[in-house]
């Protein structure tokens, strides 16, 4: 790496900010080297500050599902900035985006926009705990919900030991008020609700679950989740930060026709600028300041400039007929692909997709949960994304997440990842 622009950026960047990096999986320690530094990107390609073209499949972790520098984005950003960037006033754009999402996901009956995923689980979080008047909450290991104090929390073994923070920094105090369970283990959830409901603000689940790498519900898992949360007056939060508008317009909630009390949302709503947002029943939502005591509030939030990226790319994925079955296709292709290169190869991995989410786990135990997921070779994950990267193809730098595919990628490319991929995975074998 040394001689490389993006070297001489990091060596620069670790003088000015902590670790050299503004989000610390960008350092690439799960995968080794140094990060690479990008220049520009248009469509499904990443430029690097040395000039060298990569596919990407990360889509700055999610929001990109138009790809990079869409023209329809980049106009309307380009429009609200000339009108002004902020107003720490009500404008009209945050009126529309709130609109669209209410049109699109029937459990939100009110929004309110916030700057980032972290921000809406942290805000919901707050709101479950005001309207209820109880303190538990109740998260899933291997999910992941921004680092908000309370979810920051590693699992104790089994569901009676108290949760330990997962951080330095985080008084016990706050932990203790959160249980961790297994992901999609029904009867451990059926369980502590039934033992402690009357004690528990809210259960806070990905419905899919993309933050252990990808681990879909087990059938019958959200509605469990559902039923017993109402049982014993406990809010479900659907953490839809990455599927929202991902797996469909609207989310997993409006696949499956489950309504949360409360959702969170983030990444494609604002289209590549820091947005998030928290939604959800109307009587709860009027527990939210100024209507109701639970404070929550935010100099930028709803900044129009965010706004308007968030509803151009949802108009353009309401708009376009066949938005999600592309995105359907474009990911059976490559799932297809990687699995012919895995039998081939014969390496231990297996690819786990949603729609144009995918993951290959390098491992042949199933991943149904944490325990399966923590199963991977992590080093050879590391020796794939290497590869990867020499091919021109950008990976999430790290086993546990995602890879995303966009509208913009198209069929040639993924073949050519695929080709990628076979020569990567032979790589692997060795
Ligand atoms: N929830 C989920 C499901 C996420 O995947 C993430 C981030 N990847 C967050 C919350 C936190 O969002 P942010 O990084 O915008 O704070």
């Amino acid at each position: 790496m040394s001689g490389t622009r993006s070297h001489d950026l990091f060596e620069r960047a670790r003088k000015a900010i902590a670790g050299g990096v503004n989000s610390p999986v960008r350092a690439f320690r799960a995968v080794g080297g140094e990060p690479v530094f990008f220049r520009s990107g248009r469509g499904s390609r990443l430029v690097d500050v040395d000039g060298h073209e990569y596919v990407d499949y990360v889509g700055a972790w999610g929001p990109l599902i138009l790809g990079h520098a869409h023209p329809g984005v980049v106009e309307a950003v380009r429009a609200q900035m000339a009108l002004g960037s902020a107003f720490g006033a009500p404008t009209e754009p945050e009126v529309e985006l709130a609109e669209a999402i209410v049109g699109a996901l029937p459990s939100v009956r009110r929004v309110r926009m916030v700057n980032s995923g972290t921000e809406a689980t942290l805000s919901a979080v707050r709101l479950a705990r005001g309207f209820t008047g109880r303190d538990i909450v109740v998260k899933m290991e291997g999910c992941y919900h921004g680092h908000v104090d309370a979810l920051l929390v590693k699992a104790g073994s089994g569901v009676a030991t108290l949760a330990i923070p997962g951080s330095p920094g985080i008084p016990r105090a706050v932990t203790e008020q959160t249980r961790v369970l297994p992901y999609n283990d029904t009867q451990a959830a059926v369980d502590l609700l039934r033992a402690e409901g009357s004690g528990i603000a809210a259960v806070l689940v990905e419905p899919i679950a993309g933050n252990m790498g990808l681990v879909p519900p087990r059938a019958g898992y959200l509605e469990a989740l559902r039923e017993e949360t109402r049982r014993c007056g406990a809010l479900l939060i659907f953490d839809e930060v990455i599927t929202g508008f991902r797996v469909a317009y609207g989310g997993v909630q409006t696949q499956i026709g489950i309504e949360p009390d409360l959702t969170c949302l983030g990444k494609i709503i604002g289209g590549g600028f820091p947005v998030g947002a928290y939604g959800g029943r109307e009587e709860v939502m009027a527990a939210v300041a100024p209507d109701g005591p639970v404070y929550q509030a935010g100099t930028l939030s709803g900044n129009p400039v965010a706004m308007r990226a968030g509803i151009e790319t949802l108009r353009v994925l309401r708009d376009t007929p066949d938005a999600y079955e592309r995105l359907e296709k474009l990911g059976a292709r490559l799932e297809n692909g990687l699995k012919e290169g895995i039998r081939e190869a014969g390496v231990r991995a297996q690819v786990v997709r949603r729609g144009s989410m995918l993951t290959v786990f390098f491992t042949d135990r199933p991943v149904g949960d944490w325990s399966g997921a923590a199963t991977c070779d992590t080093k050879m994950y590391a020796v794939f994304f290497r590869a990867m990267l020499e091919e021109g193809v950008y990976l999430p730098p790290a086993q546990f997440e995602t890879f995303f595919v966009s509208l913009a990628h198209t069929d040639p490319e993924i073949d050519r990842t695929i080709e990628s991929a076979r020569r990567a995975l032979r790589a692997c074998a060795r």
